[in-house]
């Protein structure tokens, strides 16, 4: 099934959380979607939208955690206090979070091996800036970027790949749907070189989903491309009526 997840960022408090989740209950409600939605607000408001959409009609996410278990890591959120807290995704390596905080492939790789043992499906983001874009290194950043990043206890329920180019979040731009196919086909089968390379035997192709500047009027474009299995939507996920106009077309 297409996945739809809305990436808050460090936007909305707790009104605006709860009003959000609700009014999108209502509308799946009064009309359901053809796609699974997930929500990632920010760690502070996780538990109390996860008692608005407890139905299961909307899935729950958190935007990042820790690399660790538990411990003396002063502002961290661990894996399993996100499972407390209603989630069954987890972001990982998102580009503000690499660029902002430095995380490294190997650092995302061991918050994923942690979400996993939580039960926690992990969206592991990756893509290339401008700059190596410009230089013809899209494929090799993004190979890296998966090689160090991927974790050995993936599974094709537990993780989704999720392209973003950089020089396309909050922008404004996008790659062509030519560009966008090209990436994703390799991610495909980069997936299926890494998995067998390490003796894991998926049934299914893991899922890889797109990201940046998404909004109502490109997203059915976007979702026609072969090998597009959903939508990491950030700017357009902020108004419950845009995002839910972005659902319907799943
Ligand atoms: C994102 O940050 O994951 C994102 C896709 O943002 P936007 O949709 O605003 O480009």
């Amino acid at each position: 099934m297409t996945v739809i997840i809305a990436n808050w960022k460090m936007n909305k408090g707790l009104e605006g959380s709860l009003d959000f989740a609700a009014d999108l209950h209502n509308l799946i409600n009064k009309k359901a979607v053809n796609c699974q939605v997930v929500l990632c607000p920010s760690f502070p408001y996780l538990y109390v939208v996860s008692k608005i959409i407890s139905d299961g009609l909307i899935k729950l996410g958190a935007q990042d955690c820790s690399f660790k278990e538990s411990g003396a890591y002063t502002g961290d959120v661990s894996a399993s206090m996100l499972k407390d807290s209603g989630c069954d995704y987890v972001i990982l390596g998102h580009s503000e979070r690499r660029i902002y905080h430095n995380e490294t492939s190997p650092v995302i790789k061991q918050k994923a091996e942690k979400a996993h043992l939580y039960g926690l499906t992990t969206i592991i983001c990756v893509g290339e800036t401008s700059l190596e874009k410009e230089k013809g290194q899209t494929f090799t950043v993004i190979e890296d970027q998966l090689k160090n990043s991927l974790p050995l206890s993936l599974s094709e329920e537990n993780i989704i790949i999720a392209y973003e180019p950089v020089w396309a979040i909050g922008t404004g731009k996008n790659p062509s749907v030519r560009e966008i196919n090209k990436v994703h086909a390799h991610i495909k089968d980069f997936v299926k070189d890494f998995t067998k390379l390490h003796g894991l035997l998926l049934e299914k192709d893991v899922k890889i989903v797109y990201g940046g500047s998404v909004n109502p009027n490109n997203c059915k474009e976007i979702l026609s491309i072969a090998n597009v299995n959903g939508l990491l939507v950030g700017g357009a996920s902020l108004v419950s009526e845009d995002f839910y106009n972005i659902l319907i077309k799943a």
